[in-house]
């Protein structure tokens, strides 16, 4: 079904012939990016085949450009780890044909989608990009034009003396900025600065010239692209807050076939000691929940044991999520859950780093 649906060529400054051009395949999947009003003045995706028309410039790039919609183009609030695994299908369907790929999508849950392409792609060694808009294409003030334009730009570089890929991972790019996909968080509704890159450095940078983060940059061994197909959707995210109640904590960790838990807790990885909590987490744990510690703060990392406060939780099988973001963490459960590996290969993988989602500390330049 999925090679049936239609690859749009857009007219560009390399001939189609131009076998030495960078070919490279934009996928739209809706978002603000390609919204226009509706009767009742609401912004509603619009089918994008009209890109060309409305973005000139694609005309004037040296890349042959292929154009791929979803067809019933979506506000990325109603993006399901249904969408992410048709993503991951049509990149590994066309990963051959094509030197990157760029996806245009919401910026509401860009960060999240990301976070899961990146999990689904393992040994990736082709760019994949994910870009929007806060302003609709077409507006005189979009930002649609740079973030596109520069995305493809990214997506064609090559090193310049080995010709190698520049950037073989999935990424984020936005005003100026591309962040690693397991990195992104959305910070922002108003400001074109819409995404922040958590606990590492962006991997490029745009100015008068693409400044590439290189000492940054993932680089695998060459492998061959393996796309997961299976994503464990029975998983929730666990908020704490002071006053929080066990009516609540129970009630989540106690959902039927809850296979997973990104536990939101406050600094350094710290959670109430009360009696109360630690048995709610110790049942889960008996019920065979994995439980993920992630911290509320933005910066800085877990380090269960640091603090009395968050000295109980590894013993009740809760697991230290270490930097990692809240998108990569319940995007990283239902990938490593949807493996169906034994708890102790399970656990490994969790608390170990797949995609650069977790900083290894002498790797940060
Ligand atoms: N609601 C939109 C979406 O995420 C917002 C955006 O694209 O900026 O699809």
């Amino acid at each position: 079904m999925l090679d049936a649906l239609p690859l749009l060529t857009l007219p560009t400054a390399a001939e189609a012939t131009d076998a030495a051009a960078p070919r490279l395949l934009i996928l739209y999947t809706g978002g603000t990016v390609g919204m226009a009003v509706n009767r009742r003045q609401e912004l509603v995706p619009m089918h994008f085949s009209k890109l060309g028309k409305r973005m000139p410039e694609l005309r004037q790039l040296p890349y042959r450009l292929e154009l791929l919609a979803f067809p019933q183009p979506i506000d990325s609030s109603n993006v399901t780890p249904a969408d992410w695994l048709w993503l991951a299908e049509l990149i590994g369907l066309h990963y051959a044909d094509f030197d990157g790929f760029i996806i245009l999508h919401g910026t509401d849950t860009m960060a999240y989608s990301a976070a899961a392409l990146s999990f689904l792609l393992e040994s990736l060694g082709k760019p994949v990009i994910f870009t929007g808009a806060q302003v609709p294409v077409g507006r005189t003030r979009t930002d649609a034009t740079r973030n596109l334009l520069t995305a493809l730009e990214i997506a064609a570089a090559r090193h310049p003396h080995a010709h190698t890929v520049r950037l073989p991972e999935v990424g984020v790019f936005f005003n100026d900025v591309l962040i690693r996909g397991t990195r992104a968080k959305k910070v922002e509704s108003q400001q074109f600065a819409a995404f922040k890159s958590e606990n590492y450095p962006p991997l490029v940078r745009a100015g008068i010239n693409l400044d590439f983060n290189d000492t940054n940059i993932r680089l695998l061994p060459a492998a061959r692209l393996k796309v997961h197909q299976k994503l464990e959707e029975k998983v929730a995210v666990l908020r704490l807050f002071p006053g929080i109640t066990e009516g609540v904590v129970e009630a989540v960790l106690s959902v039927p076939g809850l296979r997973g838990c990104v536990l939101e807790t406050y600094g350094s990885g710290n959670a109430p000691t009360a009696p109360w909590f630690l048995a709610c987490l110790e049942r889960a744990y008996a019920r065979g929940v994995y439980l993920l510690n992630v911290s509320q703060c933005e910066e800085g990392r877990v380090v269960q044991g640091h603090y009395e406060t968050s000295a109980r939780l590894a013993g009740l099988g809760v697991i230290g999520g270490d930097d990692i973001t809240t998108e990569a963490a319940i995007t990283k459960l239902m990938f490593v859950l949807g493996l169906g590996l034994s708890e102790v290969e399970t656990r490994q993988l969790l608390s170990h780093d797949l995609r650069g989602e977790i900083t290894l500390k002498t790797s940060v330049g």
